[in-house]
């Protein structure tokens, strides 16, 4: 039975992962951890402690204290704030990894931290990119996310640590904001197209990206650290995705529900040429031979469910 370390627990993924990880393992077996406090579900509900994952000491100190044998380490910098501070992105995204791995070494711990599309480059083969491919990001959070693949690979075997990893595309979630990545646009699309009948795009027409519905994402995390590890060849990471479309698609798909909803557009530069130098859409399949990565939501069916999730939201609030 795992007892499981949250880093950057407070974040899009850490919420909901958090809340699921203690209805599967039990509350007292997820210990949430983040930089900063808030008053929520993640922090009243089950074990909660303030960490700095740059600070090494501290981490193994309290995966010590509450002899945890998983480390999910999801703290970071997003793509586009990385972009806004590369050198913050290098000393949080690589110290806190490196912070990370070394206290799962030390108590032996499985560990899993999630990679990103944006670990491809303008070099990769664009479409149906492959698992195993030509690398080389000219991001400072792509060039984070490939060195981290690579260490993650590197404490598997040389120090024997169960590393997994996942490369994700964007998610796209309802309960906590994006942190500052170049997909986010795929979930404030939402929001505003409920709230205001409107939204404003800062990626032009016929950029195509990878995404992905959080509840797969949150399967595919607990699928692959479930997995049996003589069937996991690339451990750290895996393709993963569910979908790819360009705005003017989710408008379409958007606008079956919502008649009215306009889309415009106002191109932010930066986003643009992160967003232009990633794949339009990856290939998955090492990921569902090696163990079984599977999906429920296309676009139509999670436009349904986050449309009636926000519509849920408003009214409880
Ligand atoms: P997020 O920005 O929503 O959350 C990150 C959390 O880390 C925040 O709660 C923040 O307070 C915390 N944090 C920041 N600095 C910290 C520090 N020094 N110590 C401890 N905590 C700190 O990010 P997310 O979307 O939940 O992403 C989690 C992981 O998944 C990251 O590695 C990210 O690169 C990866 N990822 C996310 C997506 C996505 O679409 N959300 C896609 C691909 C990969």
């Amino acid at each position: 039975m795992k007892k499981i370390l949250i880093t950057g627990a407070l974040g899009q993924i850490g919420s909901e992962l958090t809340a699921r990880l203690r209805n599967v393992y039990g509350t007292d077996r997820v210990i949430a951890t983040d930089i900063r406090k808030l008053v929520n579900e993640t922090t009243e509900a089950g074990p909660f402690e303030l960490l700095d994952v740059t600070n090494g000491e501290l981490l193994l100190q309290i995966a010590n204290r509450y002899q945890v044998d998983t480390i999910i380490h999801l703290a970071a910098i997003l793509s586009a704030k990385a972009e806004a501070n590369p050198t913050l992105a290098w000393h949080l995204n690589m110290g806190g990894l490196v912070n990370a791995l070394e206290t799962a070494k030390e108590l032996q711990c499985q560990f899993f931290t999630p990679s990103s599309i944006a670990a491809f480059g303008s070099t990769t083969p664009k479409k149906q990119t492959p698992q195993n491919t030509l690398m080389r990001p000219t991001t400072m959070y792509g060039i984070n996310k490939v060195a981290g693949e690579l260490l993650a690979d590197y404490y598997h075997i040389r120090f024997g640590v169960d590393t997994r990893g996942l490369r994700f595309p964007g998610l796209i979630s309802y309960l906590t904001q994006p942190g500052g990545g170049t997909t986010d646009y795929a979930v404030e699309i939402f929001e505003e197209a409920f709230n205001s009948g409107e939204y404003t795009c800062y990626l032009k027409k016929g950029t195509y990206l990878d995404m992905m519905y959080m509840p797969d994402a949150l399967n595919a995390i607990i699928d692959l650290m479930e997995a049996d590890p003589s069937t996991l060849k690339h451990r750290n990471s895996y393709n993963v995705t569910s979908m790819s479309f360009d705005p003017e698609e989710i408008a379409a798909e958007i606008r079956k529900h919502l008649p009215g909803f306009t889309l415009n557009y106002s191109v932010d530069p930066i986003r643009q040429r992160i967003a232009d130098s990633w794949p339009d859409s990856i290939d998955p399949t090492t990921a569902k031979q090696e163990w079984g990565f599977k999906t429920s939501y296309d676009l139509p069916a999670m436009t349904v469910d986050m449309l009636e999730k926000l519509r849920k939201k408003r009214t409880a609030s």
